[in-house]
């Protein structure tokens, strides 16, 4: 965060604040790892603070310290609405425009508490009195960690903090294997452990509790992937269908589309997943090198993101949808010839 606006957030957090803590809506590692290591640490420091994700979140995140405090704005939703309301700090987390929270934007839209921003994603829009906006950041996590640094409150981050940012950092960067880590990354990580954060435990939770019923709908779309070489593309379409059949739960389809990337040659890879109920299928963008899927994203699918992995959304049917997707790859056949 630059000195002016640390300064800003130093003066604000002097005295004792009422604060909410928004994640972007279906929040991930990063999102909820972000918000409640944030939270942990204003909560220790004197302030009262709550965290209001838009929607339900996966069960293998459930296991993080102060996760039974988050509340859903959807399932919660007076309480959710009081506590924005009555706020005097807004922080939102590892997003940057309030179109990310669904319905919850409106609340947001209105509330009169000053907004800080903490993110990582392109384009920031403009709605933060005070802004820490770095692409360029392996995750949300990670920027949280350079706060509560800056705030000069390294001695404050306790092992529940350290292995909320563990859990951000870990998922955001597929492992510490995305372009985005650096060496930096990994001097947070080993001062992280340090300060109590149990990686292989975390592993474990995050990756090694599957249920079956998981792995066999990785298997189906697995089935479903379509290889379109001359672009260098791989893509997977699951239907509710499919998603039903195979007793879908939150989060289950996290981490499908990376097995894309996984083929060798292939530079672009993509899913989409039906959402009956929403009338959608979602969308997850992942490329290698240069192609930008931030602005295939927002360009052609309503979406947005990081230069290598971003999400979008289509309001048509699948048969549509895939060939209005397949007929704009040829705009991209320099970045995506083999
Ligand atoms: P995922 O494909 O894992 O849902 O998301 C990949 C990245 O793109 C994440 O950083 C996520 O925050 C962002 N993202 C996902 N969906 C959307 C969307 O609809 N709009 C925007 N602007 N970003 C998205
Ligand atoms: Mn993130």
């Amino acid at each position: 965060m630059n000195l002016e606006h640390l300064n800003k957030l130093k003066k604000l957090l002097s005295s004792p604040k009422k604060i909410a803590i928004i994640p972007h809506k279906n929040p991930d590692g990063d999102a909820i790892g972000s918000t409640l290591a944030l939270w942990h640490y204003l909560v220790n420091t004197g302030h009262t603070a709550s965290i209001v994700a838009p929607n339900d979140y996966p069960k293998f995140l459930k296991w993080m310290p102060g996760s039974d405090k988050i509340l859903n704005f959807e399932k919660e939703n007076s309480q959710s609405k009081a506590c924005i309301n009555n706020a005097d700090i807004i922080f939102t987390l590892d997003f940057n425009h309030l179109g990310r929270v669904g319905q919850m934007s409106a609340v947001l839209e209105s509330a009169t508490a000053t907004f800080v921003m903490v993110d990582h994603h392109q384009e920031p829009s403009d709605y933060a009195k005070i802004m820490y906006s770095d692409v360029k950041m392996s995750s949300t996590c990670e920027m949280v960690y350079v706060l509560i640094n800056q705030l000069g409150d390294e001695n404050s981050i306790t092992p529940e903090i350290a292995n909320c940012i563990y859990t951000g950092i870990m998922t955001d960067t597929g492992s510490f294997k995305f372009a985005a880590t650096t060496s930096n990354t990994h001097r947070v990580i080993a001062d992280l452990m340090d300060k109590g954060a149990e990686g292989t435990e975390i592993h474990h939770r995050i990756y090694d509790t599957n249920s079956p019923s998981r792995l066999h709908l990785l298997g189906c779309a697995l089935k479903n992937m379509v290889i379109l070489e001359e672009y260098s593309t791989a893509y997977i379409t699951l239907s509710q269908d499919e998603l039903d059949a195979y007793n879908y739960q939150k989060g289950d389809t996290e981490g499908f589309v990376n097995y894309g990337l996984t083929l060798d040659g292939i530079k672009f890879a993509v899913i989409f997943i039906e959402n009956r109920e929403e009338g959608i299928y979602k969308i997850s963008f992942r490329s290698v090198g240069e192609f930008s899927v931030n602005d295939f994203a927002r360009k052609h699918f309503s979406g947005g993101g990081h230069t290598n992995a971003a999400g979008g959304k289509s309001d048509d049917n699948i048969e549509d949808t895939i060939t209005k997707f397949i007929s704009l790859l040829p705009l991209y056949k320099n970045q995506l010839q083999p």
